[in-house]
Formats: C-alpha cells, sequence, structure tokens
C-alpha cells in the first residue's frame, strides 16, 4: 500500500470514529432529552409541569437558566395556579402575557427554534430572573394547531451552547412535548373547575361542598374551633319564575348567590346547594358570629331592587337556618357529623320558613351537636 493510501485510510478511520462518537453523543443526549419527556408527560397537574419545565433535572440537561412565557389572555392559567397556592411572585421564571404580539415578536421569521447570541433588546426580559445574563439562548415556541401558547426560552452561560444554524431536532421535539403538556395540563384544570362549579351562578356545586364538608367538620374535629353551617332559601322563588319568567330568576339567583359571595370571607366555602337553595361553611365561627353574617345576607337580599325590563322593580327576601359544630379538640368525630350539621341546618330553616319566612333561625344549644356524636 503507498503511502498516500496508508494515510487515506487513516484519514477515513479517523473520520469513522467521528461520525461513532457524534452518534453516541446523540444517542446520549435523545436518552437525556426522552426521559425529561417521558418525567412531563406523567405529570398530574399543570403546577407540578410548570415546576419540572423551570428547573429541568441537570442529569437531563445542562441548562444554566430556563424560563416560561405563556399566552393568558383571559388570566385564567394565573387564577388557576392562584387558586393552587402558588404565590407567582415566588416563580419569577414563569412569566404570562395577555397579547399575542409579545410572544410573536421573539419568532417574527418563522415558528421554529431561535438560537444564538444573547441580545439584551430581545431577551432580557426573558431573562431578568436569573442572576447573571446568559451568553447563548434558545427559544422554542410551544405551538399548538399552528397558533403560538407560549414560549422556553433556555440560557446558557456558554456561548458556543446555543448557535445559530445548528440542527434543533431534539429542541423542537421537546418544545412539542411541552406545548401538549401544558395544554393538556391546563385542559385538565379547566375540566376539574367545571365539575366542581355551577354554571349558573359560577360558585362552587353540591359536589364541591359535600367535599368539603368532609375536611372541614375534620379540621374543626382536630382544632377544637367551631364550624358553622348555612341553609339558605329563596323566600317564595316559585312566583318569581311565575311572575316575570325562568330567564328573570335565573337572573335573581345570579345575583343572589354574588350577594351571598361579598358578605362572607374569602376562606368560607360557598355553593349552590340544589335549585334555589345554598350552602356555607364558616370555619372558626360560633353561632352568634355566624347569625350576624346571617342577618347581614338577609338584609341586604330584603333590600337589593330587582329591575328587569318591562316589569315593575321587586324585591325578594330569604330564609336562612344556622347550625354549628363545636367540639374538644382532637375528637375524633362519628362518620355522619356532616350530615347531621346540615340536617341540623335545615331543621331550623323550616323552623325560619314556618315562622314567616325573611328570618334567620339557629339551631340551639350547638355545642351538644359535637359532643354527642364525639368521641367515635
Ligand atoms: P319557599 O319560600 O317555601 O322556599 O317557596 P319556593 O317557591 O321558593 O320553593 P319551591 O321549592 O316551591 O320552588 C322553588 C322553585 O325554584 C321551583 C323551581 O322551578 C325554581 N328553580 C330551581 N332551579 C332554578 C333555576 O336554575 N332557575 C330558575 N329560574 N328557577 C329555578
Ligand atoms: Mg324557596
Ligand atoms: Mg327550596
Amino acid at each position: 500500500m503507498s503511502k498516500d493510501q496508508h494515510a487515506h485510510n487513516r484519514l477515513l478511520k479517523q473520520r469513522l470514529a467521528d461520525f461513532m462518537d457524534e452518534a453516541r453523543h446523540n444517542e446520549r443526549k435523545l436518552r437525556r432529552f426522552q426521559s425529561l419527556e417521558l418525567k412531563l408527560i406523567g405529570l398530574n397537574s399543570i403546577l407540578e409541569l410548570i415546576e419540572a419545565i423551570l428547573r429541568p433535572d441537570p442529569g437531563a440537561v445542562n441548562w444554566d437558566m430556563v424560563s416560561l412565557l405563556l399566552f393568558d389572555p383571559e388570566y385564567e392559567l394565573q387564577r388557576i395556579l392562584q387558586d393552587e397556592g402558588v404565590k407567582l411572585e415566588g416563580m419569577p421564571g414563569l412569566m404570562f402575557v395577555a397579547g399575542m404580539e409579545e410572544v410573536e415578536q421573539l419568532y417574527s421569521a418563522s415558528l421554529f427554534p431561535s438560537l444564538g447570541g444573547y441580545r439584551s433588546s430581545k431577551h432580557s426580559k426573558l431573562f431578568r430572573h436569573a442572576g447573571k445574563k446568559p451568553a447563548s439562548v434558545a427559544l422554542l415556541p410551544l405551538v399548538r394547531y399552528g397558533r403560538l401558547i407560549g414560549s422556553l426560552n433556555i440560557g446558557s452561560h456558554d456561548a458556543d451552547k446555543f448557535v445559530r444554524g445548528v440542527r434543533t431536532d431534539f429542541l423542537e421535539h421537546f418544545a412539542a412535548v411541552v406545548a401538549i403538556c401544558v395544554e393538556n395540563g391546563v385542559n385538565l384544570e379547566r375540566l376539574k373547575r367545571q365539575g366542581l362549579t355551577d354554571t349558573l351562578t359560577a360558585i362552587n356545586n353540591r359536589r364541591f361542598f359535600d367535599q368539603r364538608l368532609k375536611e372541614e367538620t375534620e379540621a374543626a374535629g382536630r382544632s377544637g374551633k367551631p364550624l358553622s353551617c348555612m341553609l339558605l332559601d329563596v323566600d317564595h322563588f316559585k312566583r318569581v319564575n311565575d311572575t316575570y319568567g325562568h330567564q328573570v330568576g335565573d337572573l335573581v339567583l345570579r345575583e343572589v348567590a354574588s350577594i351571598i359571595r361579598a358578605q362572607l370571607r374569602g376562606s368560607d366555602v360557598l355553593s349552590r346547594y340544589g335549585g334555589e337553595e345554598f350552602s356555607a361553611l364558616l370555619a372558626n365561627t360560633d353561632t352568634e358570629e355566624a347569625e350576624e353574617v346571617a342577618e347581614r345576607i338577609r338584609r341586604c337580599i330584603e333590600e337589593r331592587v330587582f329591575n328587569p325590563p318591562d316589569y315593575e322593580p321587586f324585591n325578594i327576601t330569604i330564609s336562612i337556618g344556622v347550625s354549628t359544630l363545636k367540639a374538644a379538640p382532637d375528637t375524633k368525630l362519628a362518620k355522619g357529623v356532616g350530615d347531621h350539621l346540615i340536617g341540623q341546618a335545615d331543621r331550623v330553616l323550616y323552623d325560619a320558613k314556618a315562622g314567616g319566612r325573611n328570618q334567620v333561625q339557629c339551631a340551639p344549644a350547638s355545642c351538644a351537636l359535637g359532643e354527642s356524636l364525639s368521641p367515635a
């Protein structure tokens, strides 16, 4: 073999070895991306998902900083997270925009990943939370059905990590998985909420109330703090429907729900118990305080004037039954204590109706309720 042929062979071998190295490197990278993607797909809530995206396992990817910008025009996602108890100030890598232009301007030319050096004019908002500015960035568009829903932004201190023109197959795939996971997560939260919300009044429904009744009675048994329950039933509501029609009836129910809500604390549980009947749970509230709140609600409803088009203005009234559970601390309450609490409120609500309506009645000797059913 000539000298030239030897040199040529060596070159070919070296090239093959380089290719093999690259293939092995890509395979390892692919596995790491796949494991991260599988983890995201397996998460159960939008909150877990966002946390996993913002803080990816360093064994899976070596990114120095990540931020997530989401299009949230009606503040729905922000409300969902706040309801889950998330303090958004504590998640600086998570950003929301109400206008689509703010996401679109990151991807002016195409909906493909945008890699390159950090430019403060374009990227400073995305990496404001990071102590040190990145040297290179990869912006991944999150797209569903051809529309941008957000942007996943990755920064590196290594200027050569994300450079223009390199292939972005893994990143594109990853962005597609993240987009689907985000969309799924939001849909799941919507479904959960719909299942527990009354569509007419937008307050909680009976199912939600029953769940919370169990939790609140258990908590009252542990803490020994009083728990009050109210049942509120609109008086002669059938007449409203008969006189003004079903649609005005619906409007009245919505208004009644919002009047009651306005008189309760944010932590009190209000629900539409059925038809023209509402229920409320007031934790850490004894009978006297609950009676005061109920009286305030009764008065506000009595004073509210309804003014439907084509009819004379009219008023309505409401009757309210109040019961209270008061157990000694660390009492394990009997199983039916929640039903008993509701039953007591229902009984005195009946008394309020029988007594002439438009009044509040409280179940007497509220302490006996806890004592009679505890300890188990
Ligand atoms: P009372 O003072 O004894 O409570 O009399 P009432 O007329 O309020 O009670 P009743 O139970 O006889 O009637 C309740 C009415 O509420 C009958 C039902 O058609 C009406 N209703 C229940 N749900 C809705 C609703 O979603 N929209 C409207 N418009 N009416 C409803
Ligand atoms: Mg009624
Ligand atoms: Mg009723």
